[in-house]
């Protein structure tokens, strides 16, 4: 029996079901930039990111040697019981580089959703209000308010129930779904008038490209409308950057392309370039809203992740990582492209940077959504050496991930394997 045979069946009797793995016979034994080997020897090209964690490549050196400088200084003391200055540092960095002129203050934590319960949390401290309004096929995350606020019941909520009241959803604009701007704003007048008045609501939370959704991106004129409408009621607009942050869409966050200022942002995942850290980072006014005490968690703004965080910044700069996912979605959807005119099974080919993905469909009919193919292609490539995620609200999406640190022609021997792996999975 193989090594990756023999893991597998220790973690089916080991491991719970509850927790997914897209590429369960494939145990990762090292990683760098976009390359991962597993306990086998054999090479992958890694266009998954840990789901857009290594935007900065698998063990950046840089990363590498300011968490082994941190190492050798202390690994924990715990925030709450003493000060470090990696998160001070941290935090001063993301005050001046989110988007929007009001003072910011920022809170570390350790995953995406305590970052998104953490937001729930100031929001209500601050407007005194209990509602939050998120949208249809949005994710937030596994905890329980999280899991309240993710518009996907199967497999997210399925039997966790009963969840935190005074949530609600609306659909997600999404065009190819059928779903326009004005519908959307529409359902949200219909909910202000027959569920909730707004003076009741303390937020609204969306993702502004929504990621395990279907990498379906906003319009400006969205935002706009949702920044409007927020301001005219007292509402927080929380935007969630957990997977669109960190440069992935050719900005440090991506409601920079949108030119509206978030009340209130968790974010996580490449923040720390493979670390476990998360954070909110909000106008300052709001952020002081909690009284001492009330927030905070033993780990959160841990100095490893703190130390890999400020290390990510500077490689952001330094690499000119947003110019590179330009570079990177450009090259992708040009390619991606070709083949969907030959192919009419890809029926649309988005980015916003390089938050880049195909959605399989049957006959290039957008309502008769192709999850079989999807995970055949997704098999199919790993097959041949790439690692791929797919997402999608029907299952039928495929996002791509790769690192922005990817070198070309990785990208482009990725792309080869993917090419093959479409044709392969044709009708
Ligand atoms: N929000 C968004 C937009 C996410 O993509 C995710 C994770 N996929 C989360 C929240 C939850 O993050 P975590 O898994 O670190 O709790």
């Amino acid at each position: 029996m193989s090594r990756n045979e023999a893991l597998r069946l220790r973690r089916e009797a080991a491991v719970p079901r509850g927790v997914g793995t897209s590429h369960a016979g494939v145990f990762a034994a090292r990683a760098l930039n976009a390359e991962i080997w597993d306990v086998e020897g054999r090479r992958y090209i890694d266009f998954a990111s840990g789901i857009a964690v290594t935007n900065t490549g698998h063990n950046h050196p840089e990363v590498v040697a300011a968490v082994r400088a941190q190492l050798d200084q202390f690994s924990h003391v715990c925030f709450q019981v003493n000060g470090y200055e990696p998160y001070v540092a941290l935090a001063e960095q993301l005050n001046a580089r989110a988007p929007g002129a009001t003072p910011k203050k920022t809170i570390f934590l350790t995953t995406g959703a305590e970052a998104v319960e953490n937001s729930v949390k100031i929001a209500r401290a601050y407007t005194g209000r209990s509602g939050v309004i998120a949208f249809t096929g949005g994710f937030h995350g596994r905890t329980m308010m999280a899991m309240a606020l993710t518009g996907k019941v199967a497999p997210y909520k399925l039997g966790f129930g009963p969840f935190p009241g005074d949530v609600w959803h609306i659909p997600f604009p999404a065009p190819y779904l059928g779903v326009s701007e004005a519908d959307s704003l529409a359902a949200l007048d219909r909910l202000f008038k027959a569920d909730v008045e707004p003076a009741r609501v303390a937020a609204i939370m969306l993702e502004p490209v929504q990621g395990e959704g279907g990498f379906y991106p906003v319009t400006a004129s969205f935002m706009m409308a949702l920044r409007t409408i927020c301001d005219t009621h007292g509402i927080l607009l929380i935007v969630d950057e957990i997977q669109s942050g960190f440069a992935r869409t050719g900005k440090l966050f991506a409601a920079e392309h949108f030119g509206v200022e978030p009340d209130l942002m968790p974010i996580a995942k490449s923040l720390a370039g493979g670390f476990p850290l998360s954070a909110v980072v909000g106008k300052a006014h709001i952020m002081d809203a909690p009284a001492p005490g009330g927030l905070g968690g033993t780990y959160g703004g841990s100095p490893i992740g703190c130390a890999a965080g400020l290390a990510v910044l500077d490689i952001i700069d330094r690499e000119g990582l947003c110019a590179r996912a330009d570079v990177i979605g450009a090259h992708m959807v040009a390619r991606l492209q070709r083949i969907a005119q030959r192919d009419a099974g890809v029926g649309e080919v988005r980015t916003l940077g390089a938050m880049t993905a195909i959605e399989l469909v049957q006959h290039g009919d957008p309502s008769v959504a192709d999850p079989q193919r999807t995970a055949a292609l997704v098999a199919a490539a790993r097959e041949a050496g790439l690692i791929l995620l797919s997402c999608g609200v029907r299952g039928n999406v495929i996002r791509f991930l790769a690192p922005l640190t990817i070198p070309m022609d990785h990208l482009d021997e990725g792309l080869d394997i993917l090419d093959a792996a479409l044709e392969k999975t044709a009708s």
